[in-house]
């Protein structure tokens, strides 16, 4: 068993925007319990690569939308570290593109189950944990500009997303009395190797419509996490950072 002061669990954490918020986390002295629905070569690399920072690193693969796979996974970190989480990241998410005429049902389940109620079911167990253990605790759930605005063809993707933004604030005033804050991340573009596939020039069309002239990156997200992980931010919860560049705030306008 391995001892820690600190253990964060990121869902997702091991590919994109997740392995970011992960190497950061050990960089910055975490523990790291990951789940992802799949395992391959790539993520015993991800595994190695963060353990080379000298920290202590869990993967296993689980189905954050699966009640039964989340119970397991918790009762695994349990064995592995002998301790409650003091962080938990909501990353793991999915999208599929599809007009509402046209979406299948198959796939607003998956999407929705994945993105709102893995969210729900990480949350409902790391928060009793961290009420058990008489700790405080962060959480923080990957939101993105679906948590308010509306984009077409991702009807399903944005009711997920914009459920995450209220999940984020009911749990954060539920929690708040044990000492477990809870807030978002929303993301703008932000390059990965699964939204590089999405267009020829997915960082040059971003940048054209983001105020601080650039695409995002996974790196860019991971600090925020780092910021609402640790005592910086003691006395924020029920809130949704934008690393968006400022794509989001700005407003379509007809005159310039
Ligand atoms: P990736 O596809 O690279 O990462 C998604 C991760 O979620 C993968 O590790 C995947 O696991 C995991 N995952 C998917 N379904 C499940 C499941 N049912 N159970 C467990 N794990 C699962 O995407 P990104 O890194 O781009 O996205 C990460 C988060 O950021 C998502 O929540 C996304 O909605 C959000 N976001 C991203 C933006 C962007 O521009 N990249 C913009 C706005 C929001 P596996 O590898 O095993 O399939």
């Amino acid at each position: 068993m391995v001892s820690t002061s600190k253990l964060a669990v990121v869902t997702g954490g091991s590919t994109g925007i997740g392995k970011d918020i992960s190497l950061l986390l050990a960089e910055s002295g975490w523990n790291i319990a990951i789940s992802n629905i799949h395992a391959d070569e790539n993520t015993e690399e991800v595994v190695d690569e963060i353990k080379s920072t000298g920290r202590d690193c869990f993967f296993y693969a689980c189905d954050v939308g699966v009640k039964q796979e989340v119970e397991k996974f918790y009762r695994a970190i349990e064995e592995n570290f002998g301790d409650a989480p003091d962080l938990l990241v909501n990353n793991a998410g999915v999208q599929t593109w599809a007009p509402l005429l046209d979406l299948k049902e198959a796939d607003w389940d998956r999407v929705v189950r994945t993105n709102l109620k893995g969210c729900f079911l990480n949350t409902q167990i790391v928060a009793n944990l961290m009420k058990k253990a008489k700790k405080p605790g962060s959480i923080v759930n990957i939101g993105s500009g679906c948590n308010k605005l509306a984009f077409p063809n991702l009807v399903d993707y944005s009711a997920s997303k914009g459920g995450v933004e209220m999940f984020t604030k009911v749990a954060a005033v539920e929690l708040g009395g044990m000492g477990i804050r809870v807030n978002c991340v929303a993301p703008g573009g932000i390059l990965t190797n699964r939204t590089q596939e999405e267009s020829s020039d997915y960082a040059g069309d971003w940048a054209k419509i983001t105020p601080l002239g650039r695409v995002g990156y996974a790196k860019d997200i991971a600090n925020a996490v780092i910021f609402l992980a640790g005592d910086q931010s003691s006395f924020i919860t029920g809130q949704t950072i934008w690393v968006d560049g400022g794509a989001f705030t700005k407003a379509n306008w007809p005159y310039a």
